[in-house]
């Protein structure tokens, strides 16, 4: 600890199922039908949070602003969201980026957002509105600030590192946050990625169901990369209808567990300002 203090830091999953969010419109299945508060998954996203031991107001970084982002910022007591960092530019990632303007009549200051060069393409076109002065505005448009992703870089209050992983054939991002891991839509991590998992305490990994995906681990090869990474502990989102919360953890080793909406996970003190892989 570099400058003395101590600081809280902790991942809260906003949301942890699949593209459809669960329960499935009109599906009649054992999860979409549980009584079980945790199979009920929203589009999956997660707030990184920060504060100084004895503040009262945490700092957040928003990865990926998903369908159901307003829900579940309500939900967790409507945190003032400013800065948002995207995974990839698929529908059930970005979503929801108008859902701040809430937030904005709050604070009367800009969102951040810091992604690759093809998610800001995806971005341009879908919210023409916030970028082109040739759209008619109404009132209240959001107003926001792109950044570029670099391979280590701020995202207001929290340093990141970009981790450069495949989704089928689409290359986009994880990533680092001191001795987390945040895999979303993974199913392939290519060799100049693994040293930058070293020493990962809480991974936090796509795991979409048992049969295999294109573009997703499943229960199989997640289990897999947790071997041979050995974390502490291992999370898994974007999740199915297929995965019945208490069947499938169950069956899991010990430090495996399947996220569920709302669940908060403590990581160490370490300030998030320096840049650390710290375990
Ligand atoms: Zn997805
Ligand atoms: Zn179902
Ligand atoms: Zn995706």
């Amino acid at each position: 600890m570099q400058s003395g203090e101590n600081f809280e830091n902790r991942i809260l999953f906003l949301g942890t199922g699949t593209s459809s969010g669960i329960p499935v419109i009109g599906c009649r299945c054992a999860a979409c039908t549980s009584s079980d508060p945790r199979d009920r998954r929203t589009r999956t996203s997660a707030l990184l949070q920060t504060r100084k031991s004895g503040e009262a107001e945490w700092g957040h970084l928003l990865i990926d602003s998903g369908i159901d982002l307003r829900y579940q910022l309500l939900r967790e007591g409507a945190p003032l969201v400013r800065h948002v960092v995207y995974t990839h530019a698929h529908v059930d990632h970005f979503f929801g980026l108008d859902e701040l303007r809430a937030i904005q009549f709050v604070t009367r200051m800009p969102i951040h957002l810091y992604a690759s060069e093809e998610v800001e393409r995806a971005l341009r076109t879908v919210y023409r509105h916030l970028f082109e002065t040739g759209v008619q505005k109404g009132g209240g448009i959001l107003e926001v600030e792109i950044h570029p992703l670099e391979d280590r870089f701020q995202a207001g209050p929290i340093t990141l590192e970009a981790l450069p992983i495949y989704h089928g054939k689409l290359p986009i991002h994880g990533f680092r946050f001191g001795n987390l891991a945040y895999l979303t839509d993974c199913s392939f991590i290519p060799d100049t990625t693994w040293p930058l998992l070293e020493n990962v305490g809480v991974l936090v990994l796509d795991m979409l169901r048992k049969r295999p995906h294109p573009t997703h681990y499943n229960l199989d090869q997640a289990l897999e990369v947790i071997e041979r990474l050995k974390p502490k502990e291992a999370y898994f989102v974007h999740m199915t209808h297929d995965l019945v919360h208490a069947d499938i953890e169950a069956e899991l080793p010990e430090g495996v567990f399947l996220a569920y909406d709302g669940l908060v996970v403590d990581l160490p003190s370490f300030d998030p300002h320096q840049w650390s892989r710290t375990s």
